[in-house]
């Protein structure tokens, strides 16, 4: 029997401290830490930002042929894990989406044999919410997350090599309001026309359980409050979706797997039971296994 029969997910996001900045977990520590929780599998997708400097003040990209020699190597596929093995390990790749860094950004997803090739919005019209909130937010959550879907939706249009759209909810974490998590009724069309575009594209929605950690430890939500909005995800299934990915986005080992139990819980709940990962670019689907985790 697998060890981890309990969660038999492959958590598609993760960073590691060689390769991102502001990661403090070796390759090791983040297999040991998926092993621990029971993962099927897990992904190394380091940041790749270009136009962010990192707090070093070098330009935040990583050396991507020392990446793909260091990493690709190291793959198992988790739909060829057998029973006694460890997690399986996937070479990925978290791209900040920057428009005037596009053809940049589409030629390093072409060229090199991701896995899993994540991309996300980090940056918006050239500002960083996290250090700039005054310039990214505005006063109405509607006004303020219709741009950034409308951002998130012209990366995924430009970056159709991308399997997966990272964090369509990072935003939330930084937003000044004092009830910040995203909702469809925040911004419904521009809810619509990214997921048909995705779906189109057959790209996956991430649902990244470090939105849902923060939510509930720095925004004064329950966890069951800090889990996504179920009208985004309801509307995704009702346009077709049936790509959802799963991520704990650790930087550090005590967040591999973070919540991961529980969003399962949850997602069980609204009635979606399989979740997806990707094997050379290539979808497999796996299910939930019932949990004894309620939320
Ligand atoms: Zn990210
Ligand atoms: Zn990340």
């Amino acid at each position: 029997m697998l060890p981890s029969d309990n969660i038999m997910i492959v958590d598609t996001h993760n960073h590691l401290t060689k390769w991102s900045p502001d990661a403090g977990q070796t390759f090791e520590e983040m297999m040991q830490a998926a092993a621990a929780q029971g993962l099927l599998g897990i992904a190394a997708t380091d940041h790749y930002d270009i136009g962010s400097m990192t707090p070093y003040g070098a330009e935040w990209v990583i050396d991507l042929p020392a990446y793909y020699e260091d990493m690709y190597p190291r793959r198992r596929l988790p739909s060829e894990r057998q029973p006694g093995d460890p997690p399986g390990f996937l070479y990925g790749i978290e791209v900040g989406y920057l428009p005037e860094h596009k053809d940049r950004l589409k030629a390093l997803i072409a060229d090199y044999p991701w896995d899993i090739a994540i991309i996300s919005l980090h940056i918006i019209n050239g500002h960083d919410p996290f250090h700039s909130p005054e310039k990214v937010y505005r006063p109405s959550l509607s006004d303020t997350y219709r741009e950034i879907l409308l951002s998130i939706t012209e990366s995924a249009a430009e970056m159709t090599g991308a399997n997966i759209i990272g964090h369509y909810d990072y935003f939330a974490r930084y937003a000044p309001q004092d009830r910040p998590k995203m909702l469809y009724r925040h911004a419904m069309c521009e809810f619509d026309d990214l997921f048909r575009l995705m779906i189109r594209n057959n790209q996956a929605l991430e649902i990244n359980t470090g939105t849902i950690w923060k939510l509930q430890q720095a925004r004064g939500y329950t966890l069951e409050e800090a889990m996504p909005d179920a009208e985004v995800l309801h509307r995704y299934l009702e346009l077709g979706g049936n790509l959802i990915s799963l991520s704990s986005d650790a930087h550090y080992t005590a967040n591999v797997g973070r919540l991961i139990p529980e969003t399962c819980a949850w997602l069980l709940k609204q009635g979606i039971t399989e979740y997806v990962w990707f094997e050379s670019g290539k979808p497999f689907h796996g299910s939930f296994c019932p949990s004894s985790v309620d939320v």
